[in-house]
């Protein structure tokens, strides 16, 4: 086969889906708007410091794996993933802290300092995030649902896992202590959520980190990206950097041109665009009124990511 395929955006989805598209036999080329590659993941460097623009935990390794395994390479011999412990602190206002740790025998130790009483209750938010994850990650997490009857389709089995209650709510119903109410209703934040209306699906991450445990890579998140680099420069991918898409030409429902600052890229087969789809129909595509799978971006509500402070001890370093 000598398709060829162009992806718009190296962030970890981009990476991703050339990696994916090269296994399948495409003629891959990936066009990056930046300079360097990595999106949401790439590297920023201040005063001779270097930072991680955004992720830094790991929770589902085997993606990783599973990209390295596709050319016979293992992930191993690129990069080190490291467990975490504990997997996270909470430092509260009064100067209490607590230790989410890699195992339930660890934190059921932490939950004691504050309630013995919700080691119970720990148990049973556990199981209920398992139902969750069966569900809702096993069944759902790489379905698209980009039409209404598809939705429609799982709505009984988000009613049985009770996905109108709020992650909180959720939490609440099984923990008392209000510090622990706290601790174990943080993740929506990690996407811009807040708790208290999150739908409890998000809950499915407790079960998530414990199934497949929290790690760091060495090097920090850039190494990744920049292993991931090195893996599709291996494989023959082209990179193209600074280089932004401006305009998708659309004819006959399908796209003939992509134009860029730089050039009009006619010569492809297959388009992926991993850029935010808002942006994607409001700019690239504005001079088509195509249906979207979401309300129009003056009618979405938008929420802050995550923000994430570094802080650096200089006399340390
Ligand atoms: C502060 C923060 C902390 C996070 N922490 C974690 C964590 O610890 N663990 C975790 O698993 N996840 C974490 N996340 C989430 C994770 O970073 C994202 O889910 C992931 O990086 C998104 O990857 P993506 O490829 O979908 O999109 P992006 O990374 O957003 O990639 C999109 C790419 O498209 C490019 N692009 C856009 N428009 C164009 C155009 N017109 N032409 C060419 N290129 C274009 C952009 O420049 C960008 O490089 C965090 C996110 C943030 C913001």
């Amino acid at each position: 086969m000598n398709k060829k395929a162009i992806v718009i955006g190296s962030g970890f989805g981009g990476i991703a889906v050339s990696l994916r598209l090269k296994k399948l036999g495409y003629d891959t080329t990936i066009v990056e708007k930046l300079e360097s590659l990595g999106g949401r993941a790439r590297v920023f460097e201040i005063n001779g410091y270097k930072h991680d623009a955004g992720p830094t935990v790991i929770t589902a390794p085997f993606l990783f794996d599973e990209l390295f395994s596709l050319f016979n390479k293992n992930r191993e011999d690129y990069l080190d993933f490291v467990p975490l412990e504990p997997w996270y602190r909470y430092y509260f206002h009064d100067g209490k802290t607590f230790d989410y740790c890699s195992t339930v025998e660890k934190t059921n130790e932490q939950i004691s300092k504050f309630e013995p009483n919700d080691i119970n209750g720990y148990y049973k938010l556990l199981n209920q995030s398992k139902k969750i994850f069966d569900i809702g990650f096993t069944q759902l997490s790489d379905k698209p649902f980009i039409s209404f009857f598809k939705m429609i389709k799982v709505i009984p089995n988000l009613f049985i896992l009770q996905s109108y209650l709020t992650v909180s709510q959720l939490v609440n119903k099984y923990l008392k202590n209000p510090y622990l109410r706290k601790a174990f209703s943080i993740h929506p934040l990690l996407v811009g959520g807040d708790p208290h209306t999150t739908t409890s699906i998000y809950a499915l991450i407790h079960y998530l980190e414990r199934k497949w445990g929290v790690f760091f890579c060495m090097g920090g998140t850039g190494k990744i990206v920049s292993e991931l680099k090195k893996l599709m420069i291996e494989c023959g991918i082209k990179i193209k950097t600074n280089t932004e898409v401006k305009e998708f030409v659309v004819e006959n429902n399908k796209i003939s041109k992509i134009i860029t600052n730089n050039e009009a890229i006619t010569n492809f087969d297959l388009v992926v665009c991993n850029a935010d789809p808002p942006m994607v129909y409001s700019n690239l595509l504005k001079k088509y009124n195509l249906k979207r799978p979401f309300k129009k971006e003056k009618n979405l509500l938008y929420s802050m990511g995550l923000f994430v402070l570094f802080f650096w001890n200089q006399k340390k370093i």
